[in-house]
C-alpha cells in the first residue's frame, strides 16, 4: 500500500509516518534523510546531489525521482511505502504517479495531518530537545523524566531550540500552507485525499490514521 503523509512542521509527521510504515510492515520514505544518507555514502548518485546541496541549490526533481525509483525497487518496498516529505509540489506529485504506473502501483490514499496554528505554536512552545542525543520531549505530552536529565542519554541539556520561537514557527506553517494547498488540491480532485485530526496525543492520532487506511483498505 503506497500512502502520502502530511502535516504541517510541528505536527508529529515523521513520528506519525514511522508508526504506519510499522504498522504495514512497508518502509518510511523521507527523501530529505535519503538525500542526506546518499550524500554521506559518497555514491554516484550522492556525488550528484552534492553538485546542488553544497552550494545551498534545490536538487532537481529528476534527481530525487531517480533517487525514489531505486528506494522503490528494492525487495522491502514491493508491497508499499510510505511518503515522508515528498511531493512538495503538483509537479512531483504528477511525477510520482507516473512513477509508480511505471512500477504497476498507484497511490492508495493521501492523509493530511490538520493540525491549526495554535496548537502548533503551543506545541513549540513545550517542546524540550536534548543537545547531546536529539531526543525530544514536550512539557506536557511527554515530560523528560522528573531528575531533569534526558532519559534517553542522561545528559543534562535539555534546552528549547531557537527553531520553536513563535514568530520562527508563524512563518513556516504559513509557508507550509501556501506550498501544501495546489498539492492536497491535486489529490483531492483525485479523490485520494483523507483528512485526519492531529491536535490529539501521539496515540489518538496514530488511532484516527489507522482508522483511515482500513476504511482505504477495505474499499479496495
Ligand atoms: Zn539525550
Amino acid at each position: 500500500m503506497d500512502v502520502v503523509l502530511f502535516g504541517p512542521p510541528g505536527a508529529g509527521k515523521g513520528t506519525q509516518a514511522r508508526l504506519l510504515a510499522a504498522r504495514l510492515g512497508v518502509p518510511q520514505i523521507a527523501t530529505g534523510d535519503m538525500m542526506r544518507a546518499e550524500r554521506a555514502s559518497g555514491s554516484e548518485l550522492g556525488r550528484r546531489f552534492d553538485a546542488y546541496m553544497g552550494r545551498g541549490l534545490l536538487v532537481p526533481d529528476e534527481l530525487v525521482l531517480e533517487l525514489l525509483e531505486e528506494r522503490l525497487r528494492r525487495p522491502d518496498a514491493r508491497a508499499g511505502a510510505i511518503f515522508d516529505g515528498f511531493p512538495r509540489t503538483v509537479a512531483q506529485a504528477e511525477a510520482l504517479d507516473a512513477l509508480l504506473a511505471r512500477l504497476g502501483r498507484r497511490l492508495a490514499a493521501v492523509v493530511s495531518l490538520d493540525v491549526g496554528l495554535d496548537a502548533i505554536v503551543e506545541r513549540a512552545a513545550g517542546r524540550r530537545v536534548c543537545e547531546a542525543c536529539g531526543q525530544t520531549y514536550h512539557v506536557r505530552y511527554n515530560p523528560p523524566p522528573s531528575t531533569g536529565r534526558c532519559g534517553a542519554c542522561g545528559a543534562d541539556r535539555l534546552v528549547r531550540r531557537d527553531d520553536d520561537a513563535e514568530p520562527v514557527v508563524r512563518r513556516r506553517y504559513e509557508e507550509y500552507v501556501a506550498k501544501t494547498e495546489p498539492v492536497l488540491a491535486y489529490y483531492e480532485a483525485r479523490g485520494l485525499l483523507r483528512r485526519v485530526d492531529g491536535t490529539g496525543s501521539v496515540d489518538v492520532v496514530t488511532r484516527s490514521i489507522g482508522e483511515v487506511i482500513d476504511a482505504v483498505r477495505s474499499a479496495r
